[in-house]
């Protein structure tokens, strides 16, 4: 009458679960696991799994349609089926079924009842089938309702008696593997008519309970006991169902008064009766082990059983623990993953773990010890790993962002836009070398950049430390000693961009001073021309290489070093000046022709030149020619050593017109113009003045023209 209409009906009747079939195996659902169902059944009914320890199991034994079922029902107002008439139990309803109580008790009870087949028809599987499921109802329950009709009593019937064996034999076997506390047995007498007094009952009963202990076979350490060591026994009778039902009802009512109120004396399930170390939320598991092992006659050792329970629900609680300590993380990698430094990182992470272990100590507590610790132990070593991802991943960003630091402050200082701190190769260092080129030089270089590396280090070092999550084993000292490599490159390249800026400023500073002495003298060129250009130059360069060597002071740049940077100045210098000289050059046809007139078209007074007889324009046209000429030499070869002052360079004769000085073919890098340009220039100088001789010459004719002289060359 109680089946449900869901598609459960196969294992759930209302809010009772079938856990062992008539087969003896535990159920399992096809779609659906029964532990879901139990639980679910279980956890709905009175949060039964939050119970921890406080939840006792009753269980019932006796003889089929003795009324165990009907009883059941009337006292924790359970569902269990009660077999009306003669319709035989189907196979479905045969094992042993579970219903939580739903009565207004301060206790929360689980209820097994164990369906078996007739008594009448028991073959030997049946015999060892209700052995099994006593001890099983033995090992979980505090109470053990025996159920006996009042007619059977003093009958020393076998079935009665038999019952009673096993369970004394059982427990005794229980004991042996550590079983430590009591059991209840309640005997429930039925269809008691009065006839004989309850404590006349009682007294048979227990003096059968005497013959029945004495007689069982006893292992050798329990030889001298007696069953009340094992047991303690309460009694209690229900008239007939049929005939005295108003009187039945109430009694059973009575009955269940006792399982109301644990803090009456006569509450029934007293706690020493109880499983002291299996929780509620690991009874399911408890209950599965210990049936497997009895079912196949293994050992049942209870201890061993606590801990495999403890090793069960420990992985449950680190597996659920781990979970949710992935899903609590998200937040904070998804803020890692888009490149955010958490300040708080260790804090944060420490809070996490610590909140996680809470979550997995709350139901491991209950569990065997050892075990618990063992695996929260390794729980903590997962909590950690999975962190440390995350820390990781955290120092790596942190160390570009302390080059992205570095590099702001450089900016700060230069405006000279950073390299990204992924890319570090020196196609980057060339394109910096450009932008260092144009913007200022930094004072005091050398205790800047210590300062710059210090403040990123500092900063690396401070947010590294405070991700550090208090207990782990976690360093980044190899991320120090890297940022310390890179930043410590990163300055050495700055310097020497900023050495090589330095040195142009130096350079365009000399050529600056040189350049207008350099325009007067060439403008004057005479005689003294080098001996004045050497003079300029030796000042200028004294000058500035007086402050070069201060400013290099700044790089902390070694003695050899130095010698190597004003060598190279100076030689610069010299190629500039050089340079300079070549551009002065290029006018030197118009020098040549504008001192030629001078002296030539001139006379000492520098006025223009009346041509007499008694000139002799030949000798003056050479000088002047000789004159200009000079200036060829003088300006086609660089005079910037001592030495080479008195060095004659370019000369010109009638028989050599186009051959070089062979003597200082090796010096080349002080020709400024090459000895054949010097010879077409000489050549074309000459032709080009030949007009004004013979412009000279004629005029010279005209005032003369009777005396017939003819001028020579
Ligand atoms: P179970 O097999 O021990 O669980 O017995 P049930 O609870 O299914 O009951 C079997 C039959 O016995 C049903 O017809 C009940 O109405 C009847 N019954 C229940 N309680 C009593 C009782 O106290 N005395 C008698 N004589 N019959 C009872
Ligand atoms: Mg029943």
């Amino acid at each position: 009458a109680d089946t449900t209409t869901n598609s459960n009906t196969m294992v759930t009747v209302n809010e009772i679960v079938q856990f062992i079939d008539h087969a003896g195996e535990i159920v399992k659902e096809k779609d659906n696991d029964q532990k879901k169902t139990f639980l679910s059944h279980l956890s709905d009914k009175s949060d039964f799994l939050t119970k921890g320890f406080d939840y006792s199991v009753i269980s019932i034994l006796g003889p089929q349609s003795s009324g165990k079922s009907t009883l059941l029902n009337l006292l924790f107002n359970t569902k269990f089926a009660v077999m009306e008439g003669k319709k035989g139990r189907s196979q479905t309803t045969q094992g042993v079924w579970m219903g939580v109580a739903s009565i207004d008790s301060s206790e929360t009870y689980l209820i097994l009842d164990v369906e078996g087949t007739d008594g009448r028809e028991r073959g030997e599987d049946e015999k060892a089938f209700e052995r099994k499921t006593s001890l099983f109802s033995l090992v979980l329950s505090s109470v053990l309702i025996i159920n006996m009709w009042a007619h059977d009593i003093g009958r020393y019937t076998a079935s009665n008696m038999s019952l009673l064996k096993n369970v004394f034999e059982l427990n005794l076997q229980l004991f042996q593997k550590k079983k430590t506390h009591k059991t209840l047995i309640l005997f429930v007498i039925r269809d008691n008519d009065d006839a004989t007094p309850m404590f006349e009952l009682q007294k048979t009963v227990l003096e059968d309970i005497d013959k029945l202990w004495r007689e069982i076979s006893k292992p050798q350490e329990f030889l001298d006991t007696n069953a009340t060591q094992f047991f303690d026994f309460d009694f209690f009778s229900l008239p007939h169902k049929n005939i005295q039902p108003t009187q039945f009802l109430e009694q059973a009512s009575v009955l269940k008064g006792r399982f109301l109120d644990n803090s009456h004396s006569n509450f029934i399930p007293k706690k020493i009766y109880r499983n002291e170390d299996v929780p509620a939320d690991g009874l399911y598991q408890y209950s599965n082990n210990v049936w497997e092992t009895i079912k196949s006659n293994r050992d049942l050792d209870l201890p061993t059983q606590k801990e495999m329970l403890a090793l069960y629900r420990c992985d449950e609680f680190v597996e659920q623990t781990f979970t949710q300590f992935t899903t609590d993380l998200k937040s904070i990698r998804e803020r890692i993953e888009k490149g955010k430094i958490i300040d708080d990182f260790g804090q944060l992470g420490k809070k996490l773990i610590d909140a996680a272990l809470d979550r997995y100590d709350q139901p491991a507590q209950r569990y065997h010890q050892d075990t618990v610790a063992k695996k929260r132990q390794t729980l903590r070593e997962r909590l950690f790993s999975e962190l440390k991802k995350l820390f990781e991943k955290q120092i790596e960003k942190l160390f570009d962002r302390s080059i992205e630091f570095y590099n702001s402050l450089v900016q700060e200082t230069t405006n000279v836009k950073p390299s990204t701190p992924t890319s570090s190769s020196s196609s980057s260092a060339n394109s910096d070398q450009k932008k260092v080129d144009n913007s200022q030089i930094i004072p005091q270089f050398t205790i800047w950049a210590k300062n710059m590396k210090q403040k990123s280090i500092e900063y690396f070092e401070k947010t590294a430390a405070s991700s550090i999550v208090e207990g782990s084993e976690w360093e980044y000292s190899e991320y120090s000693s890297n940022l310390d490599e890179r930043i410590t490159k990163e300055i050495q390249t700055l310097r020497e961009n900023q050495i090589n800026k330095l040195s142009k400023l130096m350079k365009d500073m000399t050529i600056q001073q040189l350049n207008p002495h350099l325009i007067k003298i060439t403008e004057r060129a005479n005689e003294n021309m080098w001996e004045d250009i050497r003079s300029i130059y030796k000042k200028s360069l004294e000058n500035i290489e007086g402050e070069y060597l201060i400013r290099l002071k700044d790089f902390d740049v070694k003695e050899n070093e130095i010698e190597e940077i004003i060598g190279k100045f100076k030689e610069s210098i010299r190629s500039l000046l050089k340079s300079k000289m070549v551009e002065r050059a290029e006018f030197l046809p118009m020098k040549l022709r504008k001192r030629f007139e001078e002296n030539f078209n001139m006379d000492s007074r520098k006025l223009p030149r009346k041509w007499t007889k008694s000139d002799d324009i030949s000798s003056v046209f050479r000088d002047a020619r000789n004159n200009s000429e000079k200036l060829i030499d003088l300006f086609s070869f660089l005079r910037l050593d001592d030495g080479d002052n008195d060095v004659e360079y370019f000369k010109h004769t009638a028989n050599d017109d186009h051959e070089e000085n062979l003597s200082l073919i090796d010096q080349t890098d002080k020709i400024i113009i090459s000895y054949k340009d010097c010879s077409t220039l000489c050549e074309n100088f000459r032709r080009d003045i030949k007009s004004d001789y013979n412009q000279a010459c004629s005029e010279q004719s005209r005032l003369s023209a009777s005396t017939g002289l003819s001028p020579t060359l």
